[in-house]
């Protein structure tokens, strides 16, 4: 058989990349769960935004629906990584129901801030995207309308507020860095005295990968995030990605995601996955590049991670 040379091809490997420690934890409890308590266990929302995560989880015994009234009283049922409102454990508490709270415990920390300055008097602010499911459990961690959403520098403008003086705000983790620095920064010059986190909520994971991503996108022709269309943290990769100057940003669920078209006579190729995605398929992504070009990988480290959270108590016990 004859074989045409490849061409060469550099892919760039972000790092940090891939699962951050919430995620790690939130697949971990689900796995544990189904070890203690048998199938099925129900979950409440996408464990974690990556379908590859929520098949595999569902092959193992786990039936993942969208509200708590799907599930029946006697089976355990777990609250997704992302958070839920304060009417959803009280839910599951009125209907005697087993749960097990899988939210990242630095989204907990920003409902415990929320509640914290409620209490204190103050009117909330959450710098978030409407309708993410954290969006909705920050939110709900008050009652309905007292907290107020801002999406953008322009929504500042217009927020409707009670009193100017008695104000704090919160934000969702998975924000893009640079455009939350924006919004808090018109925030505080239309409400100097409003009270915040020391930066904001953005978590380390977050804040890591986007950082990762500015220093690989400028040298790169294309950039590939591996990751789900509804999850925040990698549609953000992609804009910073493209911000930072790299022509041609991608999103890819896996490797047949990938438009080879699009990339022809490309040479130097980015590669990095929102904090949801398995690094197995981004080592199917690197496969698929290599079964094509002349690859050399390299690793590009901005930061080293050692997070890591517990599982909650109750699964720490025998069963
Ligand atoms: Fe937790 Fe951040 Fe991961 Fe979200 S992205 S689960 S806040 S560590």
């Amino acid at each position: 058989t004859t074989q045409t040379t490849r061409s060469p091809l550099t892919l760039y490997l972000a790092a940090p990349r891939g699962f951050c420690a919430g995620v790690d934890r939130a697949i971990k409890i689900v796995e544990m769960a189904l070890e203690k308590w048998g199938a099925p266990v129900y979950v409440r929302h996408e464990i974690v935004h990556n379908k590859f995560v929520v098949d595999g989880l569902r092959d193992k015994g786990a039936v993942f629906v969208e509200e708590l009234e799907e599930c029946p009283d006697d089976r355990p049922v777990i609250f997704s990584a992302h958070g839920v409102p304060k009417s959803v454990p009280a839910a599951a508490e009125a209907r005697n129901m087993v749960y097990v709270d899988a939210t990242c415990p630095l989204v907990s920390k920003v409902h415990i801030e929320a509640e914290r300055h409620a209490e204190a008097g103050l009117q909330m602010i959450m710098i978030g995207h409407k309708g993410h499911p954290e969006t909705v459990g920050t939110m709900g961690q008050l009652p309905d309308g007292e907290v107020l959403l801002v999406e953008t520098v322009e929504d500042v403008a217009h927020v409707n507020v009670r009193d100017p003086e008695r104000l704090a705000f919160v934000t969702q983790t998975t924000l893009s860095v640079d455009d939350t620095r924006d919004i808090v920064a018109a925030l505080n010059a239309r409400f100097p005295a409003i009270i915040g986190p020391h930066k904001e909520d953005i978590c380390y994971a977050t804040t890591n990968r986007q950082e990762a991503v500015k220093a690989v996108a400028p040298k790169s022709d294309a950039m590939l995030v591996v990751g789900a269309p509804n999850s925040s943290n990698s549609r953000r990769l992609v804009e910073v990605g493209a911000k930072a100057g790299c022509n041609y940003a991608q999103l890819v669920q896996r490797a047949t995601d990938i438009d080879w078209r699009a990339l022809e006579g490309i040479k130097t190729v980015a590669i990095t996955a929102g904090a949801s995605a398995p690094e197995l398929l981004v080592n199917e992504v690197i496969d698929a590049f290599r079964a094509r070009y002349d690859v050399t990988v390299e690793v590009v480290e901005t930061a080293v991670e050692r997070v890591e959270f517990k599982v909650p108590r109750v699964l720490r016990q025998p069963a």
